[in-house]
C-alpha cells in the first residue's frame, strides 16, 4: 500500500534508551486546555496515537510553581497531585504505539507568576517579557538557588516517569524556557561560572541534563529544544551560536530538538512563510551532532518529508499544526492514501486558542479538542439516523463541510450552488495575497465529496424558499454565508454614516470580484483581523497609493492572536502604506474622508480617490427567513427540519463555518437534548475546606 518513496519516514529511531517505531514526531504544541481541560487534552493526544505518529509530546508543562505564565492555560506539575491527569494523557499516547514525550518548561524571565504570586525567578534581573509587557521584574537566581533549580528539574522528571512518560524535552526555545535565557547574551549577563562564554552559558544545560540522565536516564529519552537562531541581532543566540553549542556539546541530549527563534518565527502563518522555510537555518546541524535531530516547517507534504530524510536535513519530521489539522497524517502515508490527507492551511486559528484561553479550534480539522467532550473523531462519524436526505444549499465551507460529513454518515445530500464553483467566500479570498494555501479548505472537501455517490452537486442553483418547499427533501441547511457591508457599520458605527454616493466606494467582495479602485485609496478598517491589511498589500499591488485607517492602536489587531500582527505591519510599513492607528472614519465626502482620534474626538480631513470599506457582514438569510414565516407548510413539503449555519447564521472566521458545518452533520437526527449541555466538562474536585 504505500508508496516505496515514503519508506525511510517509516524506520524506527533510537533516542537514548528508547525507539521511535517511525519518524513522524508530533513536536510540543498548546492546546488551550491545560490544566483546566485535561482529559480533553489527553484525547486529543490519544487520536493522534491512532493516527500513526512515533512520538507525542504535551504541551509545555510548567515544572515549579516558582514560574508560571497566567492567563496562558499550559500543564502543571508541582507536587504529586499533579501526576494523575498528565498520567492520563501519557496513557492516551502510548495507547496504539507512539512514545509520550512531556516538555518541561520553567519559564524564567517570561513567567510573571500572576497566579502562585511568587517573585520570578530569572537568568539575569530584568523586566518579565510576556505578550502583556506585565509591570513586574525578575530577580536573578543566586547560585544556591541554580541548585535549587537543577534539583526542582530532577523532581519533575523523576514525577513524568511516574506518569508513564517515554521522553523529556527541555525547553528552550522561541525565547521561552530558562535554557534558551541561559545560552542567550541578550538574557544572561551574568559575570559568574554561568555567564560569559559560550562554555559557561551552556553549563547549566549541562548541569541539568547530567543530573536527569542520573536521575532516570536508564528508562527515559532525554531532547532538548533549542532556538535555531533568536533573530534579534549579534547579541541574541544566533544560527552560528548554535552550531557552536551544538558542537561543543555533540552527544549532550539523546535528541534535538530545534525550533526557530520567537513563536512568531516558528509557527509562521502560510501568509509570510513556505512548508520547510527553515531548512537553510537546520541543513547542516546533523554533521556536528552523533544525536538525531528534528525540525519543524509546517510539513504537509510526504515528498518534502521524505527529502529532509534522504538528504540527511532532518531524522524525525517535526510536526506541530500538520498533525492538529490531520492526526492521522502518518497512517494515510503509510495506506497510501495521500489525497486523504486534511492539509493544513497555516491559518494559525490553533494558536488562537492558547493566545485566548480558549480550547483551541482548527479551520480544518473541526473535530479538534472536542474529541473527549462531544466524542468527535476526525476520522470517523456517527452512524446514520432514521432519515434519510439533506438539502445543502451554499457551497461554502460550511455547507461544504456539512455536505461531507453528512455523506460520511450515510445520507443522500444534495449541494444546491447559485454559483459555478465549490468554496463561497474561499473563492475569492484564496487569490488574495498570501492567501492560497486557504484554498486547501476548499481543495479537501471537494475531493472527498467527490468521492461519495450519495452526494449530487448542482451549480447555478440558486435556491428560494418556494423551490426548496417543491423538492421535498427531510432536512434543509442553510448555509448561503454573508456578504460584507457597504453602508461602515462594524464597531465604531452601529448605525450608518454619512457617506457621499459621488465618492467610489469598495467593499471586499467587490475587490474580490475583480472591481478595482484606482488612486489614492483610503481602507477604513474596522474589522481588524486579517481583510484590510491583505487589502492593502494587493492594492499596493495594483499601483494604488493605500493608506489603511483603524479606530485600533495596533493594525490587524486580532492577528496579535494568530502572531502575525508584528509582521503585517512590517510588510505594509515596508510596502510604503500609511498606517493610520487610533482613528476612525465619521464623514464619507466626494474627495476626502473625515476622520477621528479614537481619544480626542479631534477631526482630520483625509484627501483620497477612492475608499475601501472593511467593516462587519450582513448574513445572506433571506431564504432561511421565507422558509421560517412558511413553517406551517413544511410537513406537506415532508420537511422535517430547517437549519440554518456557518456565516448565514453569523458571520465569523472560515474555522467557525466549517465548525458549524461539522455539529450540523453530526447532530441531525440525533435525540434532543434538551436544555443539557452541548459537552461534556471537567471542574475542579471541591477541597476539603
Ligand atoms: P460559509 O462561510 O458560511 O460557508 P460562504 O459565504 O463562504 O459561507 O458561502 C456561501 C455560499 O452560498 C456561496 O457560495 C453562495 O454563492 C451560496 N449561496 C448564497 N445564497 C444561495 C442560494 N439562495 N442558493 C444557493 N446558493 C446560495
Ligand atoms: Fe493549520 Fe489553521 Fe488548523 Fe492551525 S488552525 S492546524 S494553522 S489549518
Amino acid at each position: 500500500m504505500r508508496d516505496p518513496r515514503y519508506d525511510s519516514l517509516f524506520q524506527p529511531l533510537k533516542i537514548g534508551p528508547v525507539t521511535a517505531k517511525n519518524r513522524f514526531y508530533q513536536v510540543p504544541h498548546c492546546n488551550g486546555g491545560g490544566y483546566r481541560d485535561p482529559s480533553a487534552a489527553a484525547a486529543m493526544r490519544g487520536v493522534k496515537s491512532e493516527g500513526g505518529w512515533g512520538v507525542i509530546f504535551t504541551e509545555q508543562c510548567e515544572m515549579h510553581h516558582t514560574s508560571e505564565i497566567t492567563p496562558f492555560i499550559e500543564l502543571r506539575l508541582w507536587e504529586d497531585k499533579d501526576i494523575p491527569p498528565l498520567a492520563r494523557m501519557a496513557g492516551k499516547m502510548k495507547e496504539h504505539g507512539a512514545l509520550a514525550g512531556i516538555q518541561l518548561a520553567y519559564s524564567g524571565v517570561n513567567g510573571p507568576n500572576l497566579y502562585t504570586r511568587e517573585v520570578p525567578l530569572a537568568v539575569s534581573a530584568m523586566p518579565i517579557r510576556t505578550f502583556t509587557n506585565d509591570p513586574l521584574q525578575a530577580r536573578a537566581l543566586d547560585k544556591e538557588e541554580i541548585r535549587d533549580l537543577r534539583r526542582w528539574f530532577v523532581n519533575a522528571a523523576k514525577r513524568s516517569q511516574q506518569a508513564g512518560f517515554d521522553l523529556i524535552c527541555l525547553y528552550g526555545a522561541h525565547g521561552f524556557g530558562i535554557f534558551q535565557h541561559f545560552l542567550s547574551r541578550a538574557t544572561n549577563q551574568r559575570d559568574d561560572e554561568y555567564g560569559g562564554s559560550l562554555e559557561n552559558r551552556a553549563r547549566f544545560a549541562r548541569e541539568v541534563v547530567a543530573d536527569i540522565r542520573d536521575a532516570v536516564g536508564d528508562t527515559m529519552g532525554i531532547t532538548m529544544r533549542v532556538s535555531l537562531d533568536e533573530t534579534i541581532g549579534d547579541l541574541g543566540f544566533s544560527n552560528a551560536e548554535l552550531r557552536d553549542f551544538i558542537e561543543m556539546h555533540r552527544n549532550l541530549p539523546d535528541m534535538w530538538d530545534l525550533a526557530h527563534g520567537t513563536w512568531e518565527d516558528c509557527s509562521g502563518p502560510s501568509r509570510f512563510k513556505e512548508e520547510a522555510a527553515q531548512e537553510e537555518l537546520v541543513r547542516g546541524i546533523r554533521e556536528l551532532t552523533d544525536r538525531p535531530i528534528v525540525g519543524v516547517g509546517r510539513f504537509t507534504s510526504p515528498d518534502v518529508m521524505a527529502r529532509m530524510i534522504r538528504q540527511g536535513v532532518l531524522d524525525a519530521i517535526g510536526c506541530a499544526r500538520p498533525s492538529i489539522a490531520d492526526p492521522f497524517l502518518p497512517r494515510k502515508i503509510e495506506e497510501g492514501r495521500i489525497d486523504d490527507i486534511r492539509e493544513c492551511i497555516g491559518c494559525n486559528i490553533c494558536i488562537t486558542g492558547d493566545m485566548t484561553m480558549s480550547l483551541s479550534r482548527c479551520t480544518q480539522n473541526p473535530t479538534f479538542m472536542e474529541e473527549w467532550r462531544k466524542g468527535w473523531h476526525p476520522e470517523r462519524m456517527n452512524a446514520k439516523g432514521d432519515s434519510g436526505t439533506v438539502l445543502v444549499v451554499g457551497a461554502g465551507p460550511a455547507g461544504l463541510e456539512a455536505t461531507r460529513a453528512l455523506a460520511e454518515r450515510g445520507y443522500d445530500v444534495a449541494l444546491a450552488e447559485a454559483g459555478t464553483e465549490l468554496g463561497g467566500r474561499l473563492i475569492g479570498e484564496r487569490k488574495l495575497p498570501g492567501l492560497s494555501a486557504w484554498g486547501r479548505v476548499v481543495d479537501y472537501r471537494a475531493y472527498q465529496i467527490g468521492k461519495k455517490p450519495n452526494v449530487q452537486i448542482y451549480f447555478n442553483s440558486e435556491l428560494d424558499a418556494e423551490s426548496i418547499l417543491e423538492f421535498g427533501f427531510e432536512h434543509v441547511c442553510i448555509a448561503t454565508g454573508a456578504k460584507w457591508r457597504r453602508d461602515g457599520v462594524s464597531r465604531q458605527h452601529v448605525v450608518p454614516f454619512a457617506i457621499d454616493a459621488a465618492m467610489p466606494l469598495f467593499t471586499p467582495d467587490d475587490i474580490m470580484a475583480g472591481n478595482l479602485p484606482r488612486g489614492r485609496v483610503v481602507i477604513y478598517d474596522d474589522d481588524h483581523y486579517y481583510m484590510g491589511g491583505v487589502l492593502a498589500e494587493l492594492l499596493v499591488q495594483q499601483g494604488c497609493e493605500v493608506c489603511i485607517v483603524t479606530p485600533s492602536a495596533y493594525l490587524s489587531d486580532w492577528t496579535v492572536n494568530t502572531l502575525e500582527q508584528h509582521t503585517i505591519h512590517k510588510r505594509l510599513a515596508g510596502m510604503g502604506v500609511e498606517i493610520v492607528l487610533n482613528r476612525g472614519v465619521v464623514e464619507i465626502q466626494s474627495d476626502h474622508v473625515v476622520t477621528n482620534c479614537t481619544y480626542t474626538d479631534a477631526l482630520t480631513p483625509m484627501g483620497c480617490d477612492a475608499v475601501v470599506m472593511v467593516a462587519s457582514r450582513t448574513e445572506t438569510n433571506g431564504v432561511w427567513r421565507d422558509l421560517k414565516a412558511r413553517q406551517s407548510d413544511w410537513a406537506d413539503a415532508g420537511i422535517r427540519s430547517v437549519r440554518i449555519i456557518g456565516d448565514a447564521e453569523a458571520p465569523g472566521p472560515i474555522a467557525w463555518a466549517t465548525y458549524a458545518g461539522h455539529r450540523y452533520a453530526r447532530e441531525l437526527d440525533m435525540p434532543d437534548i434538551g436544555d443539557d449541555l452541548p459537552f461534556r466538562r471537567e471542574t475542579a474536585e471541591l477541597a476539603p475546606e
